[in-house]
């Protein structure tokens, strides 16, 4: 067994020039054995400083970090049983590829007939078998990245720890390492914490995404959830590409409608979305009070173009559209208000004035003040 918690864990870097610099921030977070967790966010939210916290090449300066219920604060990283693949961590020059690979083995004192299977799997799944006699400084940057991986996925250790591992990968080669990286650690049942900046990586590698914003835990949860259920604005509109539609709108109860009114607050355009009470769930907006003003989320790809009928009061047009190879993102105008929309490539962008729905089950609503969660579809 190998469970990871963190409690309560703080980083804060001192200055000695300027302000402190609050890396993490009361992080709580656990991961099962056998779970792969991403941490994700943009440059600087604290994704490394969290992993080399639980690498144990940096101090924690305040929380907890837990194996197996035991804290680990006080040990170091060659006692905590750790398998890492960092950048900066090197491999061994004097060594060849495949003895920079068998190493951390060879300490774990098993048969060298075992040995040998293992790097032999790891050399196969990482396409590097090519250069198994070569030395670390004689190979490329991603080759070196595939070594370093695959040093570290041979470890039998109680937690693999990763640094954007596929950051100096073709975008081909990346796609298919992913997928058998993924399997071979699934059945290897490895606890693997891995820091991506790239949400393709995260979706594609992890059981749950733990997406951070300036040292804070926005949201840790499977990637279905954290697309369809976004606990507040930061994860809405940082997940999802193009991102999320984040719009104003006032909440109006009349007769048997829900009627959200969008608006723009710098001009006075505005359009409704309506629903009938009987199309949705009306606990959900149990706690919405009329006139509130709310902020609404929609997912560009969940604007439904197909639709015979629509759920939108205004004149709406196409005022731009872009062919990406596979799918269209559509400028859309609606009494003067933009939203973007994702289209089939037969979308007809000659009409004039065209019919969208947004889907009750695909809007999201978050509180204007605190940005947190009203309801995920309605
Ligand atoms: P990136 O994706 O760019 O690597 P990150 O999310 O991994 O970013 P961290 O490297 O964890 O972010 O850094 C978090 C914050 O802590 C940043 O503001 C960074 O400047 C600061 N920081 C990191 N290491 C140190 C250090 N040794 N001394 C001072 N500040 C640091």
């Amino acid at each position: 067994m190998s469970k990871v918690e963190l409690i309560k864990l703080n980083k804060v870097f001192e200055s000695k020039i300027g302000e402190d610099v609050i890396a993490v921030n009361n992080f709580n977070m656990n991961i099962e054995h056998g779970e792969i967790v991403a941490l994700l966010g943009s440059s600087g939210c604290g994704k490394t400083t969290t992993l080399r916290m639980i690498a144990g090449f940096e101090t924690c300066t305040d929380g907890e970090i837990k194996l197996d219920g035991e804290k680990i604060n006080h040990l170091k990283p060659s006692q905590r049983n750790v398998a890492m693949a960092f950048e900066g961590y090197a491999l061994y020059p004097p060594l060849t590829v495949s003895e920079n690979i068998s190493f951390g083995l060879i300490r774990e004192k098993i048969s060298k007939s075992d040995i040998n299977k293992k790097v032999d799997e790891v050399i196969n799944l990482l396409e590097i078998k090519d250069i198994v006699d070569r030395y670390p400084p004689t190979i490329s940057a991603g080759q070196q990245q595939r070594v370093s991986l695959a040093r570290a996925l041979v470890r039998n250790s109680k937690i693999l720890l990763l640094d954007e591992p596929m950051s100096q990968l073709e975008p081909q080669l990346r796609a298919v390492l992913r997928a058998r990286v993924k399997d071979y650690m699934q059945h290897m049942k490895k606890t693997v914490v891995f820091v991506t900046h790239d949400q393709t990586e995260a979706i594609a590698l992890a059981d749950k995404i733990a997406v951070m914003e300036l040292g804070d835990l926005k949201q840790l949860a499977s990637p279905y959830d954290i697309s369809a259920k976004p606990e507040n604005v930061f994860v809405a509109s940082f997940i999802g590409e193009p991102p999320m539609n984040i719009l104003k709108a006032e909440y109006i109860k009349k007769e048997n409608n829900v009627i959200f009114k969008v608006f723009n607050e710098n001009t006075s355009d505005t359009f409704n979305i309506k629903f009938s009470d009987n199309s949705i769930d009306l606990s959900k907006i149990k706690n919405i009070i009329n006139n509130q003003i709310i902020t609404l989320g929609i997912r560009p790809h969940k604007i439904d173009f197909t639709s015979n009928s629509s759920n939108i009061e205004g004149n709406t047009k196409i005022f731009t559209s872009h062919w990406l190879g596979d799918q269209m993102h559509v400028g859309i105008n609606i009494n003067n208000i933009t939203v973007i929309g994702v289209a089939e490539r037969d979308f007809n962008l000659k009409s004039d004035s065209i019919k969208i729905n947004f889907p009750s089950e695909s809007l999201n609503a978050f509180d204007k003040d605190t940005e947190e969660v009203i309801f995920n579809g309605l």
